[in-house]
């Protein structure tokens, strides 16, 4: 039996385990922070199959860390199992409906699966130890909340990922394919302003307006849009304007930002300068200004040495073994769930992306084939804790097609998939593929040399986590 055949069965064997932890987490649909059902399964069926767990790591009672094996190299898996709010669908529908039972939420963005396939991928690269002998640790960090809470951030940041010597995770989407295009750093602030209130007509002159110096900083970060790299987002909601009563000066503003950009380094040179504006804005109307650094991520960096296993892994494997059903699924969901112009903007896209072969995939939008490794990709204009990760260990990242083509993400149909058919068997092609990815790091241990060489290479050595040292996670928003 060749790696491939091995993984394929490795996985096969230990298919209904992962197909129950996929669709409990499915039916759980906990958001983040709040996974205590779906964590503890996990940590679990884990135990069950040999693994030692810990479970609450680094102040997040929904994170763990499981490890099996001994020395290098050290594998790590990265797992999320978070739902996203008010997204509850009931699954394989291709009308808005909402799941049985009260809860409102669902997993909008496949990570049902996501955990699922990895915890599939650890389960054949486990198998893989056993089999050979040889030497290697896998170790499957569970992170949870990553739609709001940047567990991974937080998690590089205090050196859990520490003694890694190669990384990988995936997720779900409507393509098989490698991703090589890096996403946006962020930070998220809150800029508040302190003023002093008093009668508007009978006493303006005693009052310091907090929302004017709201309202003048949104004006001067409008300005700097134009003297900023093009590439960089900027935007901002108001959460506090001081007060409903036009006839009291407001003596109290809050303005939360998010600063975007493709580099860390780049975000924190925007921020300086926004901080500059609300500084200058507070000056303007004699008030006082504090800001409170609440959230941030970094870009991704995908390593080139393990994306290139990643691919040779994906094109030994193939695109999932969809069959008939899941075809006609597809069509379903293609032509029967979304407005008329949403369709033709759908064919748009294909034609643009897949040239001579858009006319099969207009007619059957569920993708069949592998997308080329190549380097020369747009940056998504998103962003993921997956970056902070990238930083402090060589990391790829895969997807496949558990959904029709162009579904998007964080909508009822990409949770609609989540346990259908075409979402368990592309799930168990990821799985198998980071499996078979990982057999390549235990066979050839100087490729995570080769892969660390170059991590060391783009960074310099250096992470700067955008959160601050002092704030922990924030469990309960
Ligand atoms: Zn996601």
């Amino acid at each position: 039996m060749d790696k491939k055949e091995f993984m394929v069965k490795a996985v096969d064997d230990k298919k209904d385990l992962i197909l129950e932890l996929s669709d409990r987490i499915y039916d759980f649909a906990e958001t983040g922070f709040h996974e205590f059902k779906s964590a503890e399964l996990f940590e679990d069926m884990l135990k069950q199959q040999g693994f030692t767990v810990e479970a609450g790591i680094d102040g997040m009672p929904t994170a763990f860390k499981a490890t099996y094996g001994s020395g290098h190299p050290v594998i790590a898996f990265l797992a999320e199992y978070d739902a996203l709010p008010e997204l509850s669908q009931k699954g394989g529908s291709v009308k808005r409906e909402k799941a049985e039972g009260d809860n409102p939420d669902g997993h909008g963005c496949g990570h049902n699966l996501l955990g699922a396939g990895i915890f599939a991928a650890a389960l054949g690269a486990k198998a893989y130890l056993e089999e050979t002998g040889k030497s290697g640790t896998i170790i499957l960090f569970g992170c949870p909340s990553e739609e709001k809470g940047n567990s991974k951030t937080l998690m590089a940041r205090d050196g859990v990922f520490d003694g890694v010597d190669v990384a990988f995770t995936w997720h779900p989407a409507d393509v098989n394919a490698v991703v090589t295009s890096s996403t946006l750093a962020n930070v998220s602030v809150f800029f508040r302003f302190k003023g002093v209130t008093s009668h508007a007509a009978a006493a303006p002159d005693q009052g310091r307006s907090a929302l004017d110096a709201a309202e003048l900083m949104s004006v001067g970060v409008n300005y700097l849009r134009e003297h900023i790299i093009s590439d960089a987002r900027v935007h901002y909601a108001y959460r506090d304007v001081g007060g409903i009563a036009p006839n009291v000066v407001q003596g109290h503003s809050c303005v939360h930002y998010f600063v975007r950009a493709p580099k860390s380094w780049q975000v924190q040179d925007i921020l300086k300068r926004v901080i500059d504006v609300a500084e200058g804005a507070a000056k303007m109307t004699g008030t006082e200004m504090s800001y409170e650094l609440y959230a941030g991520l970094s870009d991704f960096i995908p390593n080139h040495v393990v994306s290139e296993v990643l691919q040779e892994s994906l094109e030994e494997l193939g695109a999932p073994d969809f069959d008939k059903s899941d075809l006609e699924l597809a069509h379903e969901f293609f032509y029967n769930s979304y407005s008329h112009d949403e369709i033709e903007a759908f064919k748009a896209g294909i034609k643009k992306n897949f040239g001579a072969e858009a006319d099969k995939y207009i007619a059957e939008p569920l993708h069949t084939g592998i997308a080329p490794l190549r380097w020369d990709r747009p940056i998504q204009f998103g962003s993921s804790d997956v970056g902070d990760a990238s930083y402090v260990m060589p990391t790829a990242w895969l997807s496949t097609a558990t959904a029709t083509l162009c579904t998007p993400g964080h909508t009822w149909q990409m949770c609609a998939h989540g346990n259908t058919g075409i979402g368990h068997k592309a799930m168990l092609r990821a799985g198998e593929v980071l499996a078979l990815a990982a057999a390549r790091f235990i066979d050839e241990p100087e490729l995570a040399e080769k892969a660390k060489a170059e991590l060391k290479e783009e960074t310099g050595g250096k992470y700067e986590c955008p959160i601050p040292d002092e704030i922990g996670p924030r469990l309960d928003e």
